[in-house]
């Protein structure tokens, strides 16, 4: 779970922290406030994953074993957990 940004209780899940953006906000189920990722966090782990990914292409042709192709799944969890889930989320601040 994942802090909200308005009442700082661990409410968000990590499925819709991935999934929140400003178009389609996570909602806070204990105070109903809206929150969302931005995009640079997104950006940032795609770019890791990338380039962490054709370092293990490297590995892979360096070596001849397309086996150590299979660590870009690693790479991917990675970069969405140090990029995506461990930055905080960003609240919406509604006019009344
Ligand atoms: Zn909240």
């Amino acid at each position: 779970m994942h802090e909200c940004p308005h009442c700082k209780h661990l409410t968000i899940t990590s499925l819709r922290k991935l999934c929140a953006t400003p178009l389609t906000p996570a909602l806070c189920p204990r105070c109903h406030g809206f929150s969302y990722l931005e995009m640079v966090h997104l950006l940032r782990a795609m770019i890791v994953w990338s380039l962490l990914t054709w370092v293990f292409i490297g590995i892979a042709l360096y070596q001849r074993m397309a086996i150590y192709l299979l660590g870009s799944v690693p790479a991917l969890l990675f970069a969405v957990d140090k990029f995506m889930l461990a930055p905080p989320l960003r609240a919406i601040v509604l006019p009344k």
